[in-house]
This record gives C-alpha cells, structure tokens and sequence, in this order.
C-alpha cells in the first residue's frame, strides 16, 4: 500500500530555508518518537530520519524540553537513515507536565496536539464515565478541543426502553461532543472517525482493554513494522518506551496519532476548583444565572445550574460528576 504525506502542514510556522542558520538543504517533518538524545523525524517524502540535535540549538531554549514528539522541525539529511534537527518551530500548543517548584523545566508529553480522542468500550471491559469526565476536564482545561469514541459497538446490546446500551451510557455527552461509536473490529463508524481526524494530531487515550491498539492498527497497518524497526536501531526493545509515539494513519494526509501514557499522570493537575464550572460545556449556558456570583452550584439557593439539572436541561450524571469533582471526593481512576 503506498501512502502519500503531504508536506502542506508540516511546513507551518518553518522559517524559508536559507533565511535563517538553518543550512541549505534541511527538511520539514515531525518528530514521532524520541528516545532520550535521538528523535525520529518522518519527513515529507516517508521516510524516517534517527535524529540528533544540532549544537548550537540546545543553548538556545531554556525552561522546557528543547525537542518533543509532535514537534515540527526541519532536518538536514545526514545520510544512512540519519538526521540532525536544525530548527524547532514554535509550538502552537502543548500538553505538558507542570513543572516542580524546584525545576523550572516543564515535560512536553506533546507538542502540538490539536484535539484529544477519549476511547471507552461499550462493555468488556465496563465503561466508567466518571474516568471520561475526568479525562474531558483535564482536555477542557488545556484548551483541547475533545472527541469521544465508543468501541467495540458490535458487542452493543437493546435496551429495555427501545433504546441501546452504548446510548444509554455515552448518549449524555452528545449536547456537548462529537461522540463516535465504533468497532475496531468490524469497521463501524471508521469513516467518519478517520474524517475527524484528518490533518491532525490527535491525542488518544482511555483505559486500557478498550481497544486503543486495535484502533491504531486499523488505522495504520504499518504500525508494528515501524515500531518494531526503531526499536532495532536504538538498540531498545519495543516495550521498554513508555513514552509518547506519533502514529500517522494511512491514507490520510499528515493525520497522526499520538498513543501518549503519560495523560493519565495530568489528571487534574493544576484545575482551579473555583472555574471547574466551565470545564462542562453543557453547564456554561447557565454560568451567570445563580444568586451568588461565586456559586459552587452544590447547595447555594437559588442555583441556576442545580435548577438546569433537575430539570433535565443539564445531565443529571454529568452534573454529579461535577459536583464529586468540586467537592473533591471523586476517586475514580
Ligand atoms: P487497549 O488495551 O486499549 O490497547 O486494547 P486492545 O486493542 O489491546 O484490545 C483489547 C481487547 O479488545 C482485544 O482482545 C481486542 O481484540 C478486543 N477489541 C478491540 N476492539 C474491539 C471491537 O471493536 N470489538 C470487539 N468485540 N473487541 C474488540
Ligand atoms: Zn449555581
């Protein structure tokens, strides 16, 4: 299967060649994977470069990681399957690890995501949607726009009320998102998915057992092949990263996939309780509306949003899982 990458998006924000220190010759791409010094670069016409960074560069940035995946770079091809990163473009966001009080160098999970991908399954295992919550805030308070994806909707099951098990569980977040459901295994639901994700960096996460792998592999058949093949030329085995890795999909122009272990470890990490609110979509209509301009909405009188919910405008479960959050009781994982 021949796959085309076009170099239209990975070009942005890159300085023209020649204007710069950047030697004659360099490249765009994007770093996929990295491994301590050495960054994958995919560059334009599909090719991976193993990659180091110029010399001069490493001074110049300070305060937080001067290469990340998802980074967009130009390379000089040094010949062999090898690489030297010569120009890092700015980033236009990133995920990150907030840095200790004592470290003033932030972790870049990754650069430049543009939306985040939350996988659940319908059953096998269970879905918890207080852990998607948590993951939709953590997104929400990042700026990161979110799709949700319901898996293995083959093992889907009616419901007593005419309705299904899949919607009965995942229907409450369509005020608010796209949600997709899908099978890894039979294909439902993969097109329209692969159109939500194309052209961009998508960050993909739930729990595991809910077929992120299986995903990834329909999208991008090449995937063990290219993982397996870096593996041997750092001399690391495949199951020792467990860092972030960009996989892009087949087919489909500069679409990529980020598999990022580290979301979990954001979790709320940095949330101010008092703007928790926002963080819901659904609730924002109502934000403004309450007696009390700081209302928590958990037993102030006169609540908008308590009102909203018991009403049926807001989803009942939805608001629970804000008001565990806000009371700090929620311990789902
Ligand atoms: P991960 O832990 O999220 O990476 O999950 P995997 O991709 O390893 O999948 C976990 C299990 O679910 C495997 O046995 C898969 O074969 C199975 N699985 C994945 N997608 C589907 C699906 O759409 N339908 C069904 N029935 N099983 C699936
Ligand atoms: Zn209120």
């Amino acid at each position: 299967m021949s796959r085309r990458v076009s170099g239209s998006r990975s070009r942005q924000n890159l300085p023209e060649r020649g204007e710069s220190a950047v030697p004659e010759g360099a490249i765009p791409g994007i770093v996929v994977r990295a491994f301590g010094k050495f960054f994958v670069v995919h560059i334009d016409d599909d090719r991976e470069l193993l990659s180091t960074v110029r010399g001069g560069l490493k001074r110049r940035q300070r305060g937080t990681d001067l290469v990340a995946v998802g980074d967009r770079v130009l390379v000089t091809d040094v010949g062999e399957g090898e690489g030297r990163i010569e120009f890092v473009a700015p980033r236009t966001r990133a995920l990150s690890r907030l840095a200790r009080l004592t470290d003033d160098v932030e972790q870049v999970i990754l650069a430049n995501p543009d939306q985040a991908l939350f996988l659940f399954a319908v059953s096998n295992p269970e879905p918890h949607p207080r852990l998607l919550d948590r993951f939709l805030v953590m997104a929400e308070s990042r700026g990161l726009p979110c799709l949700i994806g319901v898996n293995k909707i083959d093992l889907d099951l009616p419901t007593a009320d005419g309705d299904s098990l899949a919607r009965s569980i995942f229907g409450r977040y369509e005020p608010a998102y796209p949600v997709h459901y899908i099978s890894a295994k039979t294909g439902a639901g993969l097109e329209r998915l692969r159109s939500a994700l194309s052209g961009k960096i998508t960050v993909v996460a739930g729990p595991s057992g809910a077929g992120k792998s299986s995903l990834l592999n329909t999208l991008d058949p090449t995937r063990e092949r290219q993982v397996g093949a870096i593996s041997d030329a750092t001399g690391k085995g495949r199951h020792t990263t467990i860092a972030t890795v960009l996989h892009r999909a087949a087919d489909s122009e500069a679409t990529y996939l980020a598999d990022t272990p580290g979301i979990r470890a954001l979790s709320l990490q940095g949330v101010d309780p008092q703007s928790l609110d926002r963080l819901f979509p659904e609730m924002r209509p109502w934000l403004g509306h309450c007696r009390f301009a700081n209302c928590a909405h958990l037993a102030e009188p006169d609540c908008a949003v308590r009102r909203a919910a018991a009403e049926g405008m807001i989803d009942r479960e939805r608001y629970e899982s804000y008001a565990a959050l806000r009371r700090g009781e929620d311990t789902s994982e």
